[in-house]
């Protein structure tokens, strides 16, 4: 295979051949093709595009690269939630733990911050002790024991997906929604789940900026999942401004515990927990509609079961006992900064990429796959987009403890908040919903 004639060919627009294809990705998994020319052909795919038997044997191949777990020992339904990536999006760590305390084991091998958008793994790394780490049988056992676990892709789990995420993070070329179906799916079915609840972002604060394209991906993440066995609903949700009141490593899991402990909190973030909540233990057989399911979530999340899962699920990876409930006291960030309105009026906006570019810089993220992440880092708002503000009110408060201050990040985050003098119109949260029958209005997302 001559790499060089296979980018030219995609240069062309011309589809490459399955064979070519799984050669291709092995040859870069085991490094015999350079990232230099990976890059040039992911940045062909971004122009040229994939077919669609392309793309299932890029999905194909990416799952050949490594082991695929059976999950044999996890008795029940196992479903997976997972989110193309936001901004403050931290749904995992609410409705991985009430999930499972209602009885569905919950199987979850999550990513770091990518881009400008935020890691479940970083974030739980904010929480003292806890493993993310895991090797497949202890990630097994976790799962077995407490009816989660969280883990990270190890170096056998879709070796190809860990070397190709990485490039595409820095080289521009994440937004390719085959290649993103294929990177999610890989690892969820190597990771052995039966079925799978998505979350795919809608707006700047993800990868995909159209309805049409996230509607797109939805459906392939339908289509290509059930080829494999494991059955995928998808919610196409909002994704213009950040999710929930707190965004960055530190702060957004102090607002999930907060949530978990007391079953209330942004309405926003409880009501797009509450849907992917219902949707997995539908799929997980616990409810018989989506309404019914929505109540067990909201029954579960309101006794405390979830927050207790969630000391459980910290305990099984490495923390001490009592982490959780006195999380706070061990949140200790060196520097902190106000930002304050300079005007009267109405958040028109407070916009999700630039929030999200702020806490890279701030040190929330990373600017290359080495650099060191901030757990303390992120931002704390007071004010979110349709609220009344008058001129000095407080709008958000910066938090970080590496390093000197981004003046740039700080300014980025001044600049994210847009003040109206009338009210904006208001943004639904839930844009559609698809499974197997296709995409129709999120209202109709009753099986
Ligand atoms: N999340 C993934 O796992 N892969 C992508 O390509 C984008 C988001």
């Amino acid at each position: 295979m001559l790499v060089v004639e296979l980018i030219a060919r995609k240069q062309r627009g011309e589809a490459l051949a399955s064979g070519e294809i799984s050669e291709l990705v092995q040859g870069f998994t085991r490094g015999g093709v350079p990232d230099y020319q990976m890059a040039a052909m992911l940045m062909a795919i971004y122009f040229r595009g994939l077919t669609e038997d392309e793309g299932r044997q890029f999905l194909k191949a990416m799952i050949e690269s490594g082991r695929r777990l059976t999950l044999d020992s996890v008795w029940g339904v196992k479903v997976d939630k997972h989110s193309t990536g936001g901004v403050g999006d931290k749904t995992s760590l609410i409705v991985a733990p009430v999930v499972a305390a209602a009885g569905v084991p919950v199987p979850m091998i999550s990513g770091r911050g990518l881009g400008h958008t935020g890691g479940t793994l970083d974030k739980l790394e904010s929480i003292p002790g806890f493993r993310v780490g895991l090797d497949d049988e202890e990630f097994e056992r976790v799962l077995s024991q407490t009816g989660c676990a969280f883990g990270a892709q190890t170096a056998e789990l879709v070796p190809a997906d860990r070397k190709l995420y990485a490039l595409r993070d820095v080289t521009s070329t994440v937004s390719i929604p085959p290649l993103i179906a294929a990177s999610i799916l890989s690892k969820k079915i190597a990771e052995g789940t039966n079925a799978l609840v998505m979350d795919v972002k809608v707006g700047e604060g993800g990868f995909l900026r159209s309805e049409a394209e996230a509607q797109e991906l939805a459906q392939t993440l339908v289509r290509w999942s059930a080829s494999e066995g494991v059955r995928t609903i998808v919610f196409g949700t909002d994704m213009e401004s950040p999710l929930g009141r707190a965004a960055g490593n530190a702060p957004e899991v102090i607002e999930c515990f907060d949530i978990l402990r007391s079953g209330s909190g942004d309405p926003r973030l409880l009501d797009l927990c509450r849907a992917l909540g219902a949707g997995m233990l539908l799929l997980g057989g616990k409810a018989a509609t989506m309404s019914g399911a929505a109540e067990l979530f909201d029954r579960t999340l309101n006794s405390g079961a979830g927050y207790a899962k969630m000391k459980e699920i910290a305990e099984a990876q490495g923390s001490q006992a009592g982490v959780v409930d006195n999380y706070t006291d061990f949140w200790q960030p060196r520097h902190r900064h106000e930002i304050r309105a300079e005007q009267d009026g109405f958040i028109a906006e407070v916009h999700a990429r630039e929030v999200g570019v702020a806490l890279v810089d701030l040190g929330a993220g990373r600017r290359t796959a080495e650099d060191p992440v901030d757990h303390d880092a992120g931002v704390v708002f007071d004010k979110q987009v349709g609220e009344t503000v008058r001129r000095g009110d407080r709008l958000a408060t910066v938090y970080w403890s590496n390093g000197t201050t981004s003046a740039s990040g700080l300014q980025r985050l001044a600049r994210a908040f847009v003040i109206s003098a009338a009210p904006p119109p208001p943004r639904p949260l839930m844009r559609f919903f698809c499974d197997e029958h296709g995409v129709r209005p999120p209202e109709n997302a009753h099986s």
